[in-house]
């Protein structure tokens, strides 16, 4: 069945937060596509206006390693984006058990994913959803950012984020304490996460709820002070909570080298503007000394 006289349909891909994600072909180009179905309609201005700001960005934002959003229309009442398709993502990477990562090849995989935010931010485009299932992987190796339905580009004179956007796993110490006046810093918190999960294979943080989150980034890198983060006292939810001691990090990454330890302690600051920048994490020597990172086209990948 054609969409719009220019897409031949496919299988579902799955079911996501806006709607149902198909797979198509591009009769125009040949091209395999993944088209997202946005339903509209219920909307009382008969707009999706997440929708829409989710068009808007991605059309501004063209690199190597963010997802490129081919074509957007309206047809029977939804609204279908068309993205480049993607053959898998990180999650199901770091879950294969077949799979062995060597060092080379979780620096590729981070630094790709740095290089995506990196270019965002510079743009002042924050991700604020960033987990390895919104890490697709191309059928060349490629690593890209999707997914920016929640992003928004920030500084925005009246607009306050909402703070309950993120995967919790993911989520920053400041989102969990209640900022409204988040930045790129969010987005390097959650990619120190993916980072200690390419290490770890498993989720780092698993907390069970918001304040269970917070006892669980306690636990691994100890309680923060307000001499440590000055800021802090104003956050919303603060609270003062009870003494934990931090565990050497290298009792908790036994396998990761001290360049890897370096950075992931730099991208897990707890004081938002202390913590290391997306740049400054891709300028890191942990990227130019050896192994050096794995070619994209030669990563392992699930079968
Ligand atoms: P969510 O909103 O839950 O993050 P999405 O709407 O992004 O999910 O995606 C739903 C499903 O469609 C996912 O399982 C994902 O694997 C698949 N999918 C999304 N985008 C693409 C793409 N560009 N190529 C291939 N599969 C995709």
């Amino acid at each position: 069945k054609k969409v719009a006289d220019r897409y031949l349909k496919r299988e579902v891909l799955g079911e996501g937060t806006y709607g149902v994600v198909y797979k198509a072909i591009d009769t125009k180009t040949g091209q395999t596509v993944a088209i997202k179905k946005i339903r509209l309609g219920k909307q009382k201005e008969g707009v999706n206006f997440t929708a829409l700001r989710e068009i808007k960005l991605l059309k501004e934002l063209k690199d190597s390693n963010i997802i490129e959003l081919i074509d957007a229309f309206p047809h029977k009442g939804n609204l279908h984006l068309v993205f480049e398709f993607m053959e898998t993502d990180l999650e199901a990477v770091i879950r294969d058990r077949n799979i062995f990562l060597s060092p080379a090849d979780i620096k590729s995989y981070i630094q790709m994913t740095l290089k995506g935010l990196a270019f965002c931010h510079k743009k002042w485009v924050l991700h604020r959803d960033m987990k390895p299932n919104n890490l697709l992987i191309g059928s060349n190796g490629q690593l890209k950012l999707a997914d920016f339905g929640l992003a928004r580009i920030f500084g925005s004179p009246d607009r306050r984020f909402t703070h309950q956007v993120f995967a919790r796993w993911y989520r920053a110490p400041e989102l969990l304490f209640g900022t409204k006046q988040y930045a790129a810093g969010v987005d390097v918190w959650a990619a120190a996460c993916i980072f200690a999960e390419l290490l770890l294979r498993r989720p780092f943080l698993q907390g069970t709820s918001d304040i269970d989150q917070l006892g669980k980034i306690f636990a691994a890198f100890g309680t923060t002070t307000p001499s440590q983060w000055p800021d802090i006292i104003y956050l919303p939810d603060y609270v003062e909570y009870q003494y934990v001691p931090a565990p050497p990090l290298r009792s908790l990454f036994p396998m990761a080298s001290d360049d890897a330890l370096d950075l992931l302690s730099k991208m897990f600051t707890y004081d938002p503007k202390a913590r290391i920048t997306t740049q400054q994490a891709l300028e890191h020597r942990y990227f130019s000394s050896p192994p050096l990172p794995t070619d994209p086209a030669k990563l392992p990948r699930p079968t």
